[in-house]
């Protein structure tokens, strides 16, 4: 029997985070990643639950993972295990999230003073440093490579592979009436290989409907735009159906 065949063991929690939880399993370089309902924005001072969030952002996750599978991007996902759990490789994950943009809003509006909305000539690639409590301040590759947190070699890897992403995420979703504004990405090495990681969901992307740009991502909770339940379930709606 193939290990992801074998009925995975879960163990010990090893990490609680904002939006997920991790467990060991009896397969040493394996982990169970658990989605929760608990939703936070602005560095976890505003919080709340979106109820069944956790099962749609697995669920939307998993196949976007597959997608990409398919596709030739190597990722952590292993399979789904049940509603708000799937299998998922140890990673050591660089403490950079890496934003790439196709449409001008949220952190980039701000700091450019910029509308939301224009559309972006190319995408724009962003690395920010993971430190809730620095707010994820955004640094560049001549950080990175001074401070070790990564090198030029994984660097280039990171930037193909989030440039691939959005290419095959972009079109996935106008296929569903939806543009892909922006998202975030975490990678981390898995035995000597940079894998995406994390998850890909309304928590990580911006996506508006087609036509009329209503939101159905998690900017409907951090912006208080109600129908927050509805628009998770809208985008899974249009990702599985
Ligand atoms: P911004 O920098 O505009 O706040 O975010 C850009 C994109 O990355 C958005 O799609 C946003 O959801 C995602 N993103 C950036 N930082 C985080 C984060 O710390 N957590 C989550 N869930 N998403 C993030």
């Amino acid at each position: 029997m193939k290990a992801e065949e074998t009925v995975m063991k879960k163990g010990k929690m090893i990490y609680e985070g904002k939006a997920k939880k991790l467990y060991k399993t009896d397969k040493k370089d394996l982990l169970i990643q658990e989605f929760k309902d608990d939703a936070t924005a602005f560095d976890a001072t505003k919080r709340g639950t979106i109820i069944g969030k956790g099962v749609v952002n697995n669920k939307i996750s998993a196949k976007l993972f597959e997608l990409l599978e398919s596709k030739g991007v190597e990722t952590h996902f292993v399979k789904l295990l049940n509603d708000r759990e799937m299998l998922i490789k140890d990673l050591k994950i660089v403490p950079i999230e890496v934003t790439i943009r196709n449409i001008v809003a949220g952190g980039m509006a701000k700091m450019m003073g910029l509308e939301e909305g224009i559309v972006l000539k190319q995408p724009v690639l962003e690395y920010h440093y993971k430190n809730d409590a620095l707010h994820d301040p955004l640094i560049n590759e001549y950080h990175i490579k001074a401070l070790d947190i990564s090198n030029d070699h994984d660097l280039r890897i990171i930037n193909k592979r989030s440039f691939e992403v959005n290419n095959i995420l972009k079109d996935f979703f106008a296929k569903r009436q939806l543009d892909l504004v922006d998202f975030k990405l975490e990678f981390g090495k898995h035995k000597d290989k940079m894998l995406l990681g994390d998850e890909i969901s309304p928590d990580t992307c911006r996506l508006w409907e087609q036509g009329t740009k209503k939101k159905l991502d998690k900017d409907r909770f951090r912006r208080d735009l109600g129908d927050v339940e509805e628009a998770y379930q809208e985008v899974l709606k249009r990702v599985i159906g």
